[in-house]
């Protein structure tokens, strides 16, 4: 089972092997935030790509766009944000420590620690209120860190945007925000997207990008930072059919983790309570991973009903109804979104592929990541680098590179080599031997079965564009 042991070998792979690097390290590092070295930046790429497949070619009425970070400020006061962005917080004057009101309170709630005062308020409320709980009297409560009561100072209001001026003056009319989330990004497009292509509904507006949030509580390494990559898929939709779209994308978004290579024991959904909806959903389901820290969100999927169109047109004064050509009538569309965290998939993937066992008698590393994502397709290696073996070896690494990512090694033992590479989730090591140089085959070993197959050089780049071939 995974522990936080894992979770710290997961880190300390990254580090070692150049997946992510603390940000402006160099000066101490910024908290919270993270670089992609050489194979992260790989990685994220390919995840990346394969959502971008996945979500847009596979679909027929499905396209994609690119809007920037910044946008209109008014953008932000029709979709809620600047006023309902906002996260209750709580600091403990005790030990420092910073809490969101809402997350203590469900620690509070689970694990049945909660004062009797409060725990009356929620027996008498149900599940109870959130907003309304945050109002309860926190001196009388006891900080989850350093167990001293009477310390935490009451909840107050924090905007998670972060803003930014544009042009030379720093004035209040110049503030910009830097985007929260990618979805305003798309509705703001709708109208663009529909006049200048021939969808008709049901379709979506596919986009990867940016998003910032000046999360109270950022951790866990990249599973929650204040920069990080959206993937989003916001789907149009007559409103008596959002409910059934909903249900289908939910179960499509949870299939597709499992085709990433993802453990079924590993996912589950959490349908949202009425308390957890959010202000524009009718309905919404989060596809949860359970990670070293416990069940976390890795992907949202909410019926946002037409909420956003409907205050766009408020606020922006354009119609961004839909005529049915048809039948003539005209309504606003409902909107179900899939919503996707770039980072959060790739902790994902790094955490769920992790596994250590002993070949030959040494201890084995391997990240199981699923070949259409991993860095490094295959590593080519001549058993030793004299008589020709490395020449041969280079020769066939640069026929491999036109299949995929390739790297090459040709000193140290090969099951060093293949250590080396099994680290990083590579799925095939080539060797070039002796026997290469009478008959041009070459040793193909699978990094999860440690199978090994004699292959002719020539069939391989057909053979391994085969296997990386997605369904
Ligand atoms: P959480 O409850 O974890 O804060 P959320 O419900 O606010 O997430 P959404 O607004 O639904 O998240 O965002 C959709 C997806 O974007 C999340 O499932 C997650 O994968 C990703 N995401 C959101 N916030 C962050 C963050 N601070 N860092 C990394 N990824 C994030």
């Amino acid at each position: 089972m995974a522990s936080q042991n894992t979770m710290d070998k997961v880190v300390s792979l990254c580090k070692r092997r150049g997946f992510v690097y603390q940000s402006s390290e160099i000066y101490g590092g910024l908290a919270s935030i993270w670089d992609y070295g050489p194979l992260g930046v790989a990685l994220k790429n390919n995840i990346a790509n394969y959502w971008w497949r996945e979500m847009t070619q596979l679909h027929e009425n499905i396209v994609g766009i690119d809007a920037s970070i910044l946008m209109h400020p008014q953008v932000w006061k029709a979709s809620g944000h600047v006023d309902g962005f906002v996260d209750p917080l709580v600091d403990c004057k005790n030990c420092k420590a910073r809490f969101k009101a809402q997350d203590l309170i469900r620690q509070w709630q689970t694990k049945r620690k909660l004062g009797a005062l409060m725990e009356g308020e929620i027996r008498e409320g149900g599940e109870g209120d959130l907003q309304e709980l945050v109002k309860v009297r926190w001196a009388e409560a006891t900080c989850p860190t350093c167990g001293t009561t009477g310390n935490l100072t009451s909840p107050r209001l924090f905007n998670l945007m972060l803003k930014t001026f544009l042009g030379p003056v720093e004035e209040s009319a110049a503030v910009v925000y830097l985007r929260p989330e990618t979805a305003q990004g798309i509705y703001v497009n709708y109208l663009n997207v529909l006049n200048t292509s021939r969808l008709k509904l049901p379709f979506g507006i596919a986009q990867i990008g940016k998003a910032f949030r000046n999360e109270i509580t950022p951790g866990n390494f990249i599973f929650r930072t204040r920069e990080f990559e959206q993937m989003e898929m916001q789907f149009f939709v007559r409103p008596e059919e959002a409910t059934e779209w909903l249900t289908k994308w939910r179960d499509k978004r949870f299939d597709y983790y499992r085709k990433l290579g993802i453990r079924a024991e590993k996912l589950r959904l959490h349908q949202h309570t009425p308390q957890e909806l959010a202000h524009y959903a009718a309905d919404a389901y989060d596809i949860e991973y359970e990670f070293p820290f416990g069940w976390q969100e890795i992907e949202g999927i909410h019926n946002r009903t037409d909420f956003d169109l409907k205050r766009h047109s408020e606020f922006s004064g354009k119609d961004l109804s839909y005529m049915n050509e048809e039948t003539k009538d005209r309504f606003t569309p409902y909107i179900v979104e899939t919503s996707s965290g770039l980072n959060r998939t790739l902790l994902t993937c790094l955490v769920d592929g992790y596994y250590e066992d002993t070949q030959d008698g040494e201890p084995r590393t391997v990240l199981r990541l699923a070949p259409a994502i991993a860095p490094v397709k295959a590593g080519v290696f001549s058993l030793v680098k004299k008589d020709g073996l490395a020449e041969i070896a280079d020769q066939l690494a640069n026929d491999l590179r036109k299949v995929g990512t390739v790297f090459t090694d040709h000193s140290g033992s090969i099951g060093r080599r293949y250590r080396r590479m099994d680290e990083i989730g590579t799925p095939w090591g080539v060797t070039v031997d002796y026997q290469t140089k009478e008959d041009q085959t070459v040793t193909l070993r699978d990094r999860d079965s440690l199978e090994q197959l004699r292959v002719h050089m020539a069939e391989l780049p057909a053979l391994l564009a085969t296997k990386l071939a997605v369904n």
